[in-house]
């Protein structure tokens, strides 16, 4: 039991692979990424390697890729294209992409993001980003 590993996704910067493990552990699924350390020392074999790859187990599999297709359609979304819808822009941020609340609180610092990333990566990035987390199911993103 527990060697029957997969890869459910894969990146090619580490902060990005950890946030994907990070939000698989925040859904109770365990999760490991591989290969972070030979990619950061040499990037043209990390894409010899596949990059930096998040694994977990085979029977955890499905449920990964839901979660990480959900995030990246969150990241794939357009950006607004003009100033004059910022207004439903906003009305949009202001339910959780997850559950749909609306009991969402947003925080200009991004005090969490950039503690994610000074723990990763060592410094802080994002800071000037929005945060926005879901006050129903404690969903985070930006
Ligand atoms: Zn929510």
């Amino acid at each position: 039991m527990g060697n029957d590993i997969v890869t459910v996704a894969s990146f090619d910067k580490p902060f990005e692979a950890h946030m994907a493990r990070v939000k698989l552990e925040a859904e109770g699924i365990r999760s490991i990424v591989s290969d972070e350390h030979l990619v950061t020392m040499d990037p043209l074999l990390g894409y010899a390697v596949g990059g930096i790859k998040v694994e977990v187990s085979r029977e955890d599999a499905a449920a990964a890729h839901a979660i990480l297709e959900h995030v990246a359609s969150e990241r794939s979304k357009p950006r607004e294209p003009d100033a004059a819808s910022t207004a439903e822009s906003d009305a949009d941020a202001n339910l959780c992409p997850r559950c749909g609340s609306d009991q969402i609180s947003v925080h200009r610092s991004g005090t969490r993001f950039s503690w994610l990333t000074i723990v990763f990566i060592g410094f802080p990035i994002g800071r000037s980003k929005p945060q926005h987390t879901c006050g129903a199911c404690a969903h985070n993103w930006r």
